[in-house]
């Protein structure tokens, strides 16, 4: 049996024919020698009729990685996180030299909103929800107070469309905050490099000052745009994986936790035993006795079932 891949939360499904299609034609007529546009205003445009706002809202880069790079390094300061979460965060804050405060999410994966709002010389935080690695949105209120602190907060929403709870309305109220997204998971891009952030106007502007006009090569710029434009066909995608995350969870609920993305966190490290069987899984270096498992397709997670099914029955 082939070996499967269930480690990186990418989304199983390649990009529709339709769109591979569609990019085919593109490139066979494509300007190689070209300049792309600059900032990107078509795709931009397109983004901003996804979310509902106005382009000045949205800043487009290349993965939601440089974006959060981009972020960290304007922060120029102490960031706060609360572990276990995505570790691209403390990556790129030590990169340039920034404190990393943990401010650890509670046992049941809630934010510590009270630790975190006493980090007086903190110049970002960052709130995950869908949090990465434990499946969990944040709590409304939590993030609110953190925001009526006044600093800037970076809300990582990059499991949003697996999630069914949108954050956005907070922007009308709060210039401090930035949603992060990306078109890595739900809209099979991982392999382009496209994210982007929803924030006020004056931010996002701010932001791009420090963006070179031709960042993003024409390519990427191009599959986003055809992949937004043909959204129903990702939304079908969407609800198959949400589907599928409910059963698997259902299946192995003695040892898991529930999600609203597109994993789940296992209560053991069973990382090596999975390797064994040739399911590829994530190892979470950072967190005890704890693994994660992608959601694949019902293939694939039919064999990562059977293989736990089998695990528990040799623990229990
Ligand atoms: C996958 C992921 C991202 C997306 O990264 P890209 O650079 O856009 O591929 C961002 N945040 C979290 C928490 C993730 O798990």
């Amino acid at each position: 049996m082939d070996d499967i891949y269930l480690d990186k939360n990418e989304n199983p499904f390649n990009v529709p024919e339709k769109v591979r299609k569609e990019f085919i034609n593109y490139v066979k007529t494509a300007n190689f020698n070209r300049y792309p546009e600059k900032w990107l205003p078509s795709l931009t445009k397109k983004l901003a009729g996804l979310t509902g706002f106005d382009i000045d809202n949205i800043i487009v880069t290349n993965g939601s990685d440089e974006l959060l790079d981009m972020l960290i390094k304007h922060a120029a300061g102490d960031m706060v996180i609360s572990s276990p979460t995505f570790e691209m965060y403390s990556f790129y804050a030590r990169n340039y030299g920034y404190n990393v405060i943990d401010v650890p999410l509670r046992s049941d994966f809630s934010l510590d909103v009270d630790g975190i709002l006493k980090q007086k010389d903190a110049k970002l935080v960052v709130i995950c929800s869908p949090n990465n690695p434990s499946g969990n949105l944040m709590d409304r209120e939590s993030i609110k107070k953190v925001l009526d602190s006044g600093v800037t907060t970076i809300l990582d929403n990059a499991y949003y469309e697996f999630s069914g709870e949108d954050y956005t309305d907070l922007l009308a109220k709060y210039k401090n905050l930035i949603i992060l997204r990306t078109l890595s998971k739900a809209f099979s891009l991982a392999g382009m490099r496209i994210g982007y952030g929803i924030a006020d106007s004056g931010f996002i502007s701010e932001l791009k000052k420090l963006q070179a006009p031709f960042y993003m090569n024409i390519l990427s710029a191009r599959m986003a745009e055809i992949m937004i434009d043909n959204y129903d066909l990702i939304g079908e995608k969407i609800r198959y994986i949400i589907n599928e995350r409910e059963r698997v969870y259902s299946e192995i609920k003695d040892i898991a936790y529930p999600s609203s993305a597109n994993f789940l966190l296992i209560k053991k490290d069973i990382y090596d035993y999975m390797e064994e069987k040739g399911i590829h899984i994530r190892k979470l270096p950072l967190v005890k006795d704890r693994s994660r498992l992608t959601i694949g397709t019902k293939e694939e997670n039919d064999r990562a079932i059977e293989a736990i099914h089998e695990y528990i029955e040799k623990i229990f």
